[in-house]
């Protein structure tokens, strides 16, 4: 299976390297280290597009409780919406850091690693602030042997995304969440995790016990984003998934979007989930998970989303998608998101 990796195309990019190469060659973006990682790895952000000094007088929970966001950041009406992209949290779903690393490449040429050119796109991340995490969690996707999951078992996924035990069970989804940090068992180390075995996903928000995750909501505070996209992936089509304790009109405004989303993936033949839908959180037990799409709103007020990619993985029940597809998938993603968010630049705001 190794060996599969000699015939990934040139512009599968999907590797720790290949972000440290796009982050090295970075001309139009600027660029920071925002954490350090347990394996000794940086994750860095890269902004494009124009920044905006906001008054800024308090927290967002504390803004909030005077029952005014913008004692937090006041954002003039006619500045740049900011967006934020989250790369790649759980280290096996490589598709995102194709999908970032790409997403790099237009905001410096115009065009993908395939020539590919994306003209709306390149336009939108000059004309919104435009930041990308390429890659949160550098340890899990440097575990990770695999460059790419199409064509394999999904089985193959789970085994190397969520570890196993020393006697080489798997512990699954949602197993894997069951020990946290994941220490103790383990015959293969997870790529969900870092090297202390953390989940970024699941960290303790208000004491983060990971570098990487007080890194990724340091920069939601101090940028302020009006949106934030939090990018994972599984087997079953591409989808975006509700977030949990937050607004009702942000769980509306992500509904809406996931519709959008939908409806362009299936306009250029590519497999689309459905968007999620609008409900209460804690209707039945067990409640849902507060985890790091949730808290990325808490700390900066943004609608805060997660899209789940597809993997490719060879199984009758999920679709099949090419490398191709996936990146396709990926920029059509970002170009949605940065177009919505320059139509609804205040999200939520009377
Ligand atoms: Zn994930």
């Amino acid at each position: 299976m190794p060996d599969a990796a000699q015939s990934l195309p040139e512009f599968w990019k999907s590797r720790v390297e290949d972000v440290e190469e796009a982050i090295a060659s970075a001309h139009v973006g600027s660029v920071r280290v925002v954490a350090r990682t347990p394996g000794g790895h940086k994750v860095h952000m890269v902004a494009y597009g124009p920044s905006t000094n906001y008054d800024s007088q308090a927290n967002y929970m504390s803004a909030t409780g005077a029952r005014n966001p913008a004692y937090y950041a006041d954002k003039p009406d006619a500045g740049p919406p900011v967006v934020y992209i989250v790369g790649t949290p759980h280290g096996q779903e490589v598709e995102n850091v194709v999908g970032t690393v790409n997403l790099m490449r237009v905001g410096e040429t115009g065009a993908d690693w395939r020539g590919k050119q994306w003209p709306r796109l390149a336009a939108s991340m000059r004309e919104c602030r435009t930041l990308i995490v390429p890659l949160s969690n550098p340890d899990g996707r440097a575990r990770c042997m695999h460059d790419s999951f199409v064509g394999l078992p999904v089985d193959e996924m789970t085994r190397v995304g969520q570890g196993t035990r020393e006697d080489g069970s798997m512990y699954g989804w949602p197993g894997a969440k069951a020990v946290h940090p994941m220490k103790g068992d383990i015959g293969l180390l997870g790529a969900y995790f870092n090297d202390d075995g953390i989940n970024l996903m699941h960290d303790d928000f208000f004491n983060p016990m990971a570098d990487e995750t007080r890194g990724v909501l340091g920069v939601a505070r101090d940028e302020a984003p009006d949106y934030i996209i939090n990018l994972h992936s599984h087997g079953a089509a591409p989808m975006i998934l509700s977030t949990a304790y937050v607004p009702r009109l942000h769980k509306e405004i992500t509904a809406q979007f996931g519709e959008r989303l939908q409806a362009r993936l299936e306009s250029g033949g590519l497999p689309a989930g459905g968007p999620p839908g609008v409900s209460e959180d804690g209707e039945s037990y067990p409640p849902p998970s507060f985890n790091l799409t949730s808290a990325l709103h808490h700390v900066c007020g943004a609608v805060s989303l997660l899209h789940e990619c597809c993997h490719g993985v060879r199984e009758d029940r999920y679709p099949d998608a090419t490398h191709d597809e996936i990146l396709d998938i990926q920029l059509i993603l970002f170009e949605e998101l940065l177009t919505f968010a320059l139509e609804h630049p205040r999200p939520g705001v009377a």
